[in-house]
């Protein structure tokens, strides 16, 4: 490596974007829209990074201007320490993005499919690891088939494959779950941590706010072209302190006052209610205790507590 370009290398992040901007000019009449307003975001070496946001969000116009797809408008971005203006080779080579789309070359067997993508990426035939990226995808068994016959997961881990052909420090899956089946996710996110796990930063979008919760250590989340999370995943879902009890008691609750210890109570069917509290000011002791107090006997109880869709929709809701 040159040594200009080692010098331009952050230590610290995959990812580095600075007052990143874009305005799609309409055309045909349509008014210009500004997809980004101008986001800094940094995403830690090796880390597993969910970014997430409603449709329409910016995720894909931040995915493709760090791919080379599309030009921003303002602002920088680093790749790897890779700034793509000056440096556009090597941020590009320090990236491997696996798209929405299953756009497979369905009369290329996955070897060959393989092996046309490092061509393209310029990796010298001694260097490429066709089989053996096959093999930690599972395929191997499936190298010479032709990807029209391989199944839908079949063909997500390919596109993995593919997206790993240049050993790219950084990979970006792009709502890569969207239609897969429970089983083939699972299989799929197990390779992925794996990849993690050897040291790529993995950088993922996802409508899955559960999957986003259980994979990503950190969490961004995008709304009209701004960021307005960027936490580490505990952090993130520690926002929200407020805990239910959903309980069912030994009596009609019909008389009973609408506020026990203070809190207020939401009725349901005869012998039901909800007690929402804030964690952070009550304990479910407490809670319970004036449950009882108030002349009820508890004949079952369940919990919940505030998880990464509550904060997306208090987040995103806002116009
Ligand atoms: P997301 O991936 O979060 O769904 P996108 O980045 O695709 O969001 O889109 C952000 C906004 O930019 C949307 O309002 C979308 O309609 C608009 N947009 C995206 N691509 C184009 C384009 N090529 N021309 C005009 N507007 C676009």
């Amino acid at each position: 490596m040159p040594d200009q370009d080692r010098e331009t290398i952050n230590p610290d992040f995959a990812i580095e974007v600075r007052g990143l901007r874009k305005i799609y000019h309409g055309g045909r009449g349509l008014p210009p829209h500004e997809a980004l307003k101008g986001i800094d975001l940094a995403i830690p070496r090796g880390s597993f990074f969910g970014l997430l946001g409603p449709n329409g969000a910016g995720k894909s116009t931040f995915i493709n201007i760090l791919a080379g797809l599309v030009n921003k408008t303002a602002g920088t971005a680093c790749v790897w320490g890779f700034d793509i203006d000056s440096n556009p080779r090597n941020a590009r080579a320090s990236i491997g993005v696996v798209p929405q789309e299953l756009n497979i070359d369905a009369f290329f067997t996955a070897r060959e499919a393989m092996e046309l993508q490092a061509g393209l990426y310029g990796v010298p035939k001694r260097e490429r690891r066709t089989v053996e990226i096959l093999e930690a995808m599972a395929l191997a068994d499936k190298a010479d088939a032709y990807s029209r016959t391989l199944s839908g997961g079949m063909k997500r881990r390919l596109l993995v494959a593919k997206a790993m052909v240049h050993s790219p420090p950084v990979i970006i899956l792009d709502e890569p779950t969207a239609g897969v089946d429970i089983d083939l996710r699972q299989q799929l996110w197990d390779y992925v941590r794996k990849l993690n796990e050897s040291g790529v930063t993995v950088v993922l979008t996802t409508h899955y706010l559960e999957e986003a919760e259980a994979l990503c250590d950190h969490i961004a989340i995008i709304h009209q072209g701004e960021v307005v999370a960027n936490e580490s995943t505990p952090k993130l879902l520690n926002r929200i302190d407020e805990k239910e009890l959903v309980l069912q008691v030994d009596k009609p609750v019909g008389d009973t006052p609408r506020k026990i210890a203070g809190l207020p109570v939401e009725l349901h069917g005869e012998t039901g209610m909800t007690i929402r509290y804030s964690a952070s000011a009550h304990s479910f002791d407490e809670v319970l205790t004036a449950v009882h107090d108030a002349g009820f006997t508890v004949l079952d109880l369940s919990t919940r507590e505030a998880d990464l869709e509550d904060i997306f929709m208090q987040l995103t809701s806002k116009n």
